[in-house]
């Protein structure tokens, strides 16, 4: 089983948690993105928004990591 299978597996039982209608949150763009996308992709768009980010760039100076991202694009970066 795969990682996006998970992913729309917990999207699912969420929904069914908060009442969300499955239909409606499916159709929606995020969580589409999230299946058409593979992580690569993900995190290139989320490298490419955290550019101008002064979290993200606050965060590589400090980890010395230059992948690092504010917590923000870090999740963004994970599909959340
Ligand atoms: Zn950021």
């Amino acid at each position: 089983m795969s990682k996006r299978d998970d992913a729309r597996k917990a999207a699912h039982k969420l929904a069914r948690k908060t009442g969300w209608s499955v239909d409606d949150f499916e159709a929606k763009s995020p969580i589409e993105k999230l299946q058409e996308l593979d992580a690569k992709d993900r995190s290139k768009d989320t490298y490419e928004d955290s550019e101008a980010c002064a979290e993200c760039a606050k965060a590589r100076e400090e980890s010395g990591d230059e992948t690092a991202l504010c917590q923000e694009h870090l999740a963004a970066a994970m599909g959340f």
